[in-house]
């Protein structure tokens, strides 16, 4: 007597409701607790690959810089060549004014019109170094305000990250908390199922409501007979696209 009595309660509407209700909030907590997860997992990976990007333009900054130093030694290598021609220079000048006869002086003269375009060639060479060493210091510019702006957003992602993890640690605790509560009101074999259907599905979603006339979880519509059953929470009843459990879209108003 007394277990035809239990029977009838577990089948009667009220117990369906509550079985509903509990799917429901275990649906509720369980993405509560995939969302910090993902919160969780996005940040560490967008951290990494900051600390990632801020290195390589480090690198690129070291090679700049180097470049740098390159092109000023080739530019003072060209000013001493111009050095030397001057003082060349010279000392053909004062060998000009002792020449003995005109083949002399022509020789010098060639000596004196060489030096002065190798002058002029370095001259060239420098001022084309002048341009590079310009450009270079653009780039340079252009680096470091980068990894500025790069190293300030790492900064800003960490201490996110670290919030985040202060802040659902507690939150993680309180659900996962609540969840065990949760579980105890679900009677093992659906609970069973309930976990299956989350792990086969890929947002996570086993119990979804019914919106407008359609499963919650795939979209596929729902007969109205099925429906109708729904609503009237005469038993658990499963999506027949997806099998996914379907509660009425009036489940959390009550
Ligand atoms: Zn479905």
């Amino acid at each position: 007597m007394s277990n035809k009595t239990t029977q009838e309660d577990n089948y009667s509407t009220d117990a369906i409701s509550l079985k509903l209700e509990s799917l429901y909030t275990l649906q509720n907590i369980d993405s509560e607790i995939d969302r910090i997860t993902v919160l969780r997992g996005e940040l560490p990976v967008e951290v990494a690959d900051l600390k990632e990007e801020i290195e390589k333009l480090n690198e690129r900054l070291e090679k700049q810089q180097t470049l740098d130093d390159e092109i000023n030694s080739h530019i003072e290598n060209e000013r001493q060549k111009i050095d030397q021609s001057n003082s060349l220079i010279e000392k053909y000048n004062a060998q000009q004014m002792k020449v003995r006869n005109n083949r002399e002086f022509d020789a010098i003269n060639k000596e004196l019109e060489f030096q002065a375009l190798e002058i002029e060639l370095s001259n060239k060479k420098i001022k084309s170094y002048e341009l590079d060493v310009d450009s270079n210091a653009d780039k340079v510019k252009l680096l470091k305000a980068k990894i500025k702006e790069r190293k300030k957003h790492l900064k800003n992602k960490n201490s996110e990250l670290a919030d985040i993890i202060k802040s659902t640690e507690d939150e993680e605790k309180k659900l996962i908390s609540k969840k065990k509560k949760c579980v105890k009101l679900i009677e093992p074999r659906l609970y069973n199922s309930y976990e299956n259907l989350r792990q086969t599905s890929r947002n996570g979603l086993a119990v979804v409501k019914i919106d407008r006339g359609a499963c919650g979880g795939c979209f596929n519509s729902v007969t109205s007979q099925h429906n109708l059953n729904i609503k009237l929470r005469k038993d658990i009843l499963f999506c027949e696209s997806c099998g996914r459990i379907l509660v009425p879209d009036d489940i959390d108003q009550q």
